[in-house]
């Protein structure tokens, strides 16, 4: 990394390196928060910890700016561990190694933790540099983001002073982050009842596979296919087949979109023919249907063994009916943003607790930038599994944060940009979670904005940093907390 201390970011650099060095994988960050806390004594700059692992530094304003806002600059202590199976390495007492490929920054076979190391580096380099301008300033470096933002959602009130902050956990240089959408969990457990089979019937193995899937929030309007209420649709299209539920499974994940789903029906021995062709039908039209999103669709049926049980007609009623009514997918777009989704639901888990016979587990999450619209949603979820005998539970609650279109830090930072790069900078707003969302509840008058460089795959071994978007990220902190009056 040495060729890098020659860049505008050299001070940036210059910390990454020191934070690659000691081990800081989610729920073992504090390593790295022990050293940045003797680094602060050696400094002489205040640094606090809370409770819960937060960090919070503190530096007074520079000459002539200490009656202007005070701000808070903002990373996450915390980096996802992952690393490809070819090589060895120990995450807890490992270093990552930085490696320089072309005009991106990677590591060797692990994640870089670019996400959001290069963020963090560049609070420390803020707060080692007594040349920048800005007036008052506090630097929070929160703990364990990537595993349930338990930092940010520990934070207490009262515990900060600043009035503006500067989220630098997003990954695409030129782009500044002004909302993010909430989300909340709703599960359901829908008990069945089973009865005894016909003798002579024939089981069906039905399944959907070869789905992209993808996250539930930022892929949910590219159209893709839901598994779960695709194999759904197949089964409302089995009409004239009287046929007989006996297992219904799909998806694996409440915030991925269900890549693949199947189930078992018993029917009698001649409508072997139909079936096979009603599928082959189906299969054909599901084809052109998704044939833009879905490329490798598949939808199957095979004989199988018979199963031991079916549900009965009330309780077969009960789950296709409810999963046919659950709202899926886009439900509203934001006004102020094109092309942003404002709220959707995700289907994303159906599991049939077949041992302790008698419970479909159904998991699905609502996200939205709008709490109320994010509770109706949920409600109205809730609702339609409720009328069909299921106890539903709406759990881990977590707000959004609302665009604010007359932002003060927007028209800053975008003035900057400018400025700086003479390209105008493209707001938008996540339909996913940030650590801003969960701030807004404790801080709701907080002015926030979030930006940062360039980092492609992140979580992933794959991830790397390009170089110049960091000095890039650099350049334009050094000058919007000059600018913040
Ligand atoms: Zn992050």
């Amino acid at each position: 990394m040495q060729a890098l201390h020659s860049t505008i970011a050299s001070p940036v650099w210059s910390y990454f390196s020191t934070i690659c060095s000691i081990p800081h994988p989610s729920k073992h960050d504090r390593k790295l928060a022990d050293w940045i806390i003797h680094w602060a004594k050696e400094k002489n700059i205040s640094c606090v910890q809370d409770e819960i692992g937060n960090l919070i530094l503190k530096k007074a304003a520079s000459h002539g700016y200490e009656n202007n806002t005070a701000i808070i600059l903002q990373a996450h202590l915390d980096m996802v561990p992952q690393k490809n199976n070819n090589i060895d390495h120990n995450f807890l007492t490992d270093a990552i190694k930085p490696i320089i490929e072309g005009e991106w920054l990677r590591a060797d076979n692990t994640t870089l933790g670019a996400d959001n190391g290069i963020g963090m580096a560049a609070c420390l380099a803020v707060l080692a540099d007594n040349t920048l301008q800005h007036g008052p300033l506090e630097v929070l470096l929160t703990t364990d983001e990537e595993t349930g933002m338990t930092g940010a959602f520990g934070l207490k009130a009262n515990a900060l002073q600043g009035k503006i902050l500067l989220n630098t956990d997003s990954e695409q240089e030129g782009e500044l982050f002004v909302g993010c959408a909430g989300g909340v969990n709703v599960t359901v457990t829908l008990p069945y009842e089973i009865m005894e089979r016909e003798p002579d019937n024939s089981a069906f193995e039905i399944c959907l596979d070869g789905l992209k899937g993808g996250h539930s929030g930022c892929d949910i309007n590219l159209g893709r296919a839901n598994a779960i209420k695709t194999l759904v649709s197949v089964l409302n299209n089995l009409e004239g087949i009287p046929f007989h539920l006996a297992y219904f499974e799909g998806g694996s994940l409440r915030n991925a979109i269900p890549r693949e789903a199947s189930c078992v029906i018993i029917c009698d021995p001649q409508y072997q023919n139909s079936i096979e062709i009603i599928i082959n039908t189906l299969q054909k039209n599901l084809c052109s249907q998704f044939k833009a999103s879905e490329p490798n669709l598949a939808l199957s049926v095979k004989s199988c063994a018979l199963p031991g049980f079916i549900l009965t007609h009330k309780s077969q009623a009960n789950l296709l009916t409810s999963l046919t009514q659950c709202n899926n997918g886009v439900f509203s777009m934001d006004n102020n943003f094109s092309d942003v989704v404002q709220t959707s639901s995700n289907l994303g888990v159906v599991s049939q607790n077949r041992n302790n016979r008698g419970v479909f587990d159904i998991q699905v999450l609502v996200r939205s930038q709008v709490e109320q619209e994010k509770q109706a949603e949920a409600q109205k979820i809730a609702q339609q599994f409720e009328q069909h005998d299921a106890t539903v539970s709406l759990t881990g609650n977590y707000p959004g944060w609302t665009p604010n279109p007359h932002s003060e830090i927007y028209k800053t930072v975008e003035k900057q940009y400018v400025k700086l790069f003479d390209k105008q900078p493209k707001a938008m707003v996540i339909h996913a979670g940030l650590e801003c969302g969960l701030f807004s509840a404790e801080y709701p008058q907080w002015d926030m904005i979030s930006f940062g460089p360039t980092i492609k795959f992140p979580h992933s071994p794959d991830e790397k940093v390009q170089i110049n978007s960091v000095d890039k990220f650099w350049q334009l902190l050094v000058a919007t907390l000059k600018a913040i009056d």
